[in-house]
């Protein structure tokens, strides 16, 4: 599985992303400051390294410069963690070399998305993610099968995928009609209470006890979000 290098002082900041990271099946590795986290593009040859701008001594800019000039690793994709403003300038304006860049305070759905994007456009460096975990569950996704535990669940086609929109923003609370756009499609006819429909079948099959779900939370007057 490939291997993701975080760059940032902020430890708890780091230690959310390097838990999503996890959680999708990445290995990770943190780093504090800008000399040690040169140390670990050198000597552990990550396959993404998530950098942030401001770190104690070395600063990121540099850092990605660095790396870039660096034949043993101008391939390796850098994400910028950057505070809004004039920091996304830098990276936009000056052409640091920097892939992509995320704005602080980071949504977590949106840095995955970020991940994987970079990720899928680097050339057969990777092997396209296909594994969903989270606890016992587990969701192959070329495979379209569900595990809880060593029991296969039989998902429907649009529970399959309403399932997968969940987990791959989890921690993020998904609006019925953004679930209905992802899910059914823009065209496709249904009432919003289609999502709550399904998400009950989906309860039944992958909660614990679907009277009280851990795992696809309800989030009143908004809409569900996945744990976990
Ligand atoms: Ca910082």
């Amino acid at each position: 599985m490939a291997k993701v290098l975080i760059i940032e002082d902020e430890q708890i900041l780091a230690n959310n992303l390097a838990d999503k990271l996890r959680a999708e099946g990445f290995t990770v590795i943190t780093s504090p400051d800008g000399e040690d986290g040169l140390e670990k593009v050198r000597g552990e040859h990550p396959d993404l390294i998530v950098l942030d701008i401001m770190l104690p001594g070395l600063d990121g800019l540099s850092l990605c410069r660095i790396v870039r000039r660096d034949t043993s690793t101008a391939h390796i994709p850098i994400i910028m963690l950057t505070a809004r403003g004039t920091e996304v300038d830098k990276i936009v304006g000056l052409e640091s070399g920097a892939d992509d860049y995320v704005v602080k305070p980071v949504a977590l759905g949106e840095f995955l998305a970020r991940v994987r994007a970079v990720m899928r456009r680097v050339p057969g460096r990777m092997v396209i993610q296909d594994k969903l975990v989270s606890d016992d569950l587990e969701v192959s996704l070329t495979g379209r099968r569900v595990f809880k535990g060593d029991a296969e669940v039989k998902l429907s086609n649009k529970e399959f995928d309403l399932l997968v929109e969940l987990m791959r923003n989890r921690g993020v609370v998904l609006s019925r009609d953004l679930i209905l756009t992802k899910v059914w499609g823009y065209d496709y006819f249904v009432d919003k209470r289609t999502v709550d429909v399904h998400i009950r079948w989906l309860r039944e099959k992958i909660e614990n006890d679907a009277s009280s779900p851990q795992r696809i939370v309800t989030v009143r007057g908004v809409g569900y979000r996945f744990e976990g």
